[in-house]
């Protein structure tokens, strides 16, 4: 029988939920985790599963990024999660955008990272264009998750593993510890964090306006399965130098946005931008685009995904096996940070990762909350 008082209530089953309820549990706190679907369905079985750390913003998000990793590293070998794929191969298909890495390199951030000769880049994996790119960025850090079938499975050993309770198909109300007032009833939690994702309305609607939140909209697609060499890691290019704040807050990567905007104006305009990464099957996911509203619309243009093609056929010698999926998923964003914890009392907690980067940064941020929550 699950306990009828919990030290613990989470709201929200994706990632940045799950992450919280993994934290508490650690540390033997009794956890229920309630989310309004019956299974996860927002944007953490939507995104690449790629745990990036090189890339992400220097100092906070870096941070938390190698953290996570480390954490999703540990809890795939419990709880039976595959690593299908590791590392991350940043291709400069420019002269600017070898500059950039030259720069990321001599940051601490670069030190387990190198720099691959266009030709070396064969020995990482074949099928790219190799001969016509100015170099490459290997990381070792990164890895790669099947996030429709690792934050299920995450969150059955939750409950296997640290008994934590999980109440589905139940909307949240109302949350103010010792009490949550939800579409089953009421349960009592010492205290409460609330991990929304993009849903700014229903819980605390005036504290999360506050900070002046926006959604994102992104297209995805899955190539089916190809002769992708199994060795190659991540793969990104030169657009992902202007998205990613690791890069981009470089002092080169001014001149490689200039030749961008000349260059791929559309791209830069749909906010495209290219991560390939690989599924045990060999089929390969490939974003993304970015499209910003309050409510973005439900419709997924093809000429966004043909953008997205476009950059692929620039990086791989063969062209792109055939779209066998497309979905796009949304998230929440902010100007000026990639996370906010906000405190409306000393028992509750609201949890947003307001930019991308939640999968690879929900495990640290968890624990940073909960060591507040709990001393
Ligand atoms: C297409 C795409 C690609 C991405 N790629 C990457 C990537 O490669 N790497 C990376 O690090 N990040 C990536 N991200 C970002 C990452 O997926 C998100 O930051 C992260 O999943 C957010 O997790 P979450 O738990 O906050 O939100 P969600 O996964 O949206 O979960 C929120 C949950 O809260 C529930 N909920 C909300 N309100 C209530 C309520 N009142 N009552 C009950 N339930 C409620 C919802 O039902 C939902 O299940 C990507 C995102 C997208 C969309």
């Amino acid at each position: 029988m699950p306990p009828r008082t919990f030290d613990l209530a989470v709201v929200g089953a994706g990632i940045c939920g799950l992450a919280h309820a993994l934290a508490a549990a650690r540390r033997g706190k009794r956890v229920v985790v309630v989310d309004r679907d019956r299974q996860a369905n927002g944007a953490s079985v939507r995104n690449f599963g790629f745990i990036t750390v090189t890339g992400q913003q220097a100092g906070e998000c870096w941070r938390r990024a190698r953290r996570s990793r480390d954490v999703w590293a540990e809890v795939a070998e419990a709880a039976g999660i595959a690593v299908v794929q590791r590392g991350l191969l940043m291709i400069a298909r420019r002269a600017e955008a070898r500059a950039v890495l030259e720069q990321f390199l001599a940051t601490d951030m670069g030190a387990e990272c190198r720099l691959v000769e266009p030709a070396d880049i064969g020995t990482y994996g074949k099928g790219l264009r190799s001969e016509s790119f100015a170099g490459a960025l290997y990381s070792p850090h990164e890895i790669r998750v099947e996030s429709r079938e690792a934050i299920p499975r995450l969150a059955a050993w939750l409950t296997e593993r640290h008994e934590v309770t999980f109440r589905r198909e139940t909307v949240v109300h109302a949350a103010a510890p010792p009490r949550l007032e939800t579409s089953s009833g009421t349960i009592e939690a010492g205290a409460v964090v609330v991990c929304p994702g993009d849903d700014f309305h229903t819980l605390h609607a005036d504290r999360i306006a506050a900070y002046g939140l926006t959604r994102c909209k992104l297209h995805m697609m899955r190539l089916s399965p190809s002769p992708f060499d199994e060795r190659l890691p991540a793969i990104m290019s030169d657009l992902g130098m202007i998205r990613y704040l690791g890069y981009s807050e470089l002092p080169a990567a001014k001149a490689l946005a200039r030749r961008l905007e000349a260059e791929q104006g559309e791209h830069i305009a749909n906010g495209v931008h290219l991560i390939v990464v690989r599924g045990a099957d060999n089929s390969l996911v490939v974003g993304d685009s970015h499209h910003y509203a309050a409510t973005p619309d439900p419709f997924a243009p093809t000429v966004v995904d043909d953008l997205i093609l476009d950059e692929f056929a620039h990086v791989f010698a063969h062209g792109a096996p055939p779209v066998v999926e497309r979905w796009t998923g949304t998230y929440a964003s902010a100007k000026d940070r990639l996370a906010l914890v906000d405190k409306p009392s000393d028992a509750l907690r609201i949890v947003i990762v307001t930019s991308g980067t939640g999968a690879s940064t929900s495990f640290a941020l968890a624990e940073e909350v909960v060591a507040d929550l709990f001393g």
